[in-house]
């Protein structure tokens, strides 16, 4: 058993971060905050590395409500420095990363097999960035570490397990809940960072056959290179249509869904077959609706699943296995550095998808 130094918090106390807060639809600021106190099933990182996520970019406009003076940030990679009086197996100095989701390991939904159900609400395992402070700041606290913290491996470097929290968990998750089989054939709506990951997932999942849609070339060439056989701009021609075409009618087994909007939930439900899967990952806003005419008015056996980035440790301890074994490199996809003290230019850059920006390392 690992043990670790006496708490420093006294030392903390007084002392204060940089740290990026939802000011008000619009403006995520840079403010100085005090550095969090430690409870008892707590610990605090030191954030050696993190990132924005799309759903960052919902709040920054007001469509995701949070608490003003919230800091934002669900991506964690640091340093221990300090360790709640109540945990063990861990030692301050070590590096680790924590998902997004940090579920409490110990409830009904938890225990259930629910981890980002955790405590019963819908999503009430995304605690940080949402519900308490994140991590886009030099420090941020981690709820029931036990749970959370994840040893990173010597060998990985910040930047290759910068997609574990999030984008590889959550992209994976939808090749997964998929139950894509060997020799399956697979569409990938949208090829955004979750998107890509879904397509690595479907590959390592055992799919001979990935179509994966979008409208940017280079988000599409970067599929390509992911592992995606067929790609579609659907600018230039119709996806459903293609899918279709590509397939003889018969349509895919399972369509995974990754950007949260009709059309591409629609075109998920179209191009799927009869008795497929639709696996949805996208955050939908406004109203969903089912074309009875694709869904075969409710009896064309189609399972819709959805997923919330699965978290805790052992999960992301199997996702950086993934990384380790090599099978799978997602360091492509973080294509621009930036300080934390430029974290609002990062927030520009990411939210207006200019450059080929796919993911942004922001170092504190
Ligand atoms: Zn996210
Ligand atoms: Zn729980």
């Amino acid at each position: 058993m690992m043990t670790h130094p006496a708490p420093t918090q006294a030392s903390r106390n007084n002392r204060t971060m940089k740290a990026a807060v939802f000011a008000e639809p619009g403006r995520i600021v840079l403010e100085e905050k005090p550095i969090p106190r430690v409870g008892p099933r707590d610990a605090l990182l030191r954030v050696t590395t993190t990132t924005i996520c799309g759903t960052d970019v919902h709040i920054l406009k007001g469509e995701y409500p949070v608490a003003r003076g919230l800091t934002i940030g669900h991506e964690p990679v640091g340093v221990i420095a300090e360790l709640g009086e109540a945990v063990s197996g861990y030692e301050v100095g070590q590096r680790v990363l924590a998902g997004a989701i940090t579920p409490c390991g110990q409830c009904h939904p938890c225990l259930d097999g629910h981890q980002a159900q955790c405590g019963g609400k819908a999503m009430g395992g995304w605690r940080l960035g949402n519900t308490i402070d994140g991590c886009q700041a030099e420090y941020v606290l981690i709820p029931d570490a036990m749970a959370n913290l994840a040893p990173i491996p010597d060998h990985l470097t910040d930047e290759q397990v910068l997609m574990c929290p999030d984008i590889m968990s959550t992209g994976f998750g939808g090749a997964e809940s998929g139950r894509i089989r060997i020799g399956d054939t697979v569409a990938v709506f949208a090829q955004g960072p979750i998107g890509l990951c879904a397509t690595v997932g479907a590959k390592l999942m055992g799919a001979t056959r990935i179509f994966a849609v979008d409208a940017l070339p280079e988000r599409l060439a970067m599929a390509r290179s992911l592992g995606a056989d067929v790609t579609i701009n659907y600018k230039e021609r119709d996806p459903v249509q293609a899918i279709l075409e590509a397939t003889d009618g018969r349509g895919v087994d399972v369509a995974i869904e990754a950007l949260g909007t009709q059309a591409t939930f629609e075109s998920c439900l179209r191009v799927l077959k009869p008795g497929g899967v639709l696996s949805s990952l996208g955050v939908y806003s406004g109203k969903l609706t089912l074309p009875l005419d694709a869904f075969a008015a409710g009896l064309g056996d189609h399972k819709i699943i959805t997923t919330l980035c699965p978290g805790g440790k052992e999960r992301m301890r199997r996702l950086m296995n993934v990384l380790a074994s090599t099978r799978a490199d997602l360091r492509p996809l973080v294509t621009h550095r930036f300080t934390l003290d430029r974290i609002e230019e990062a927030y520009d850059l990411f939210a207006s998808q200019r450059d080929g920006v796919l993911k942004v390392a922001i170092t504190p």
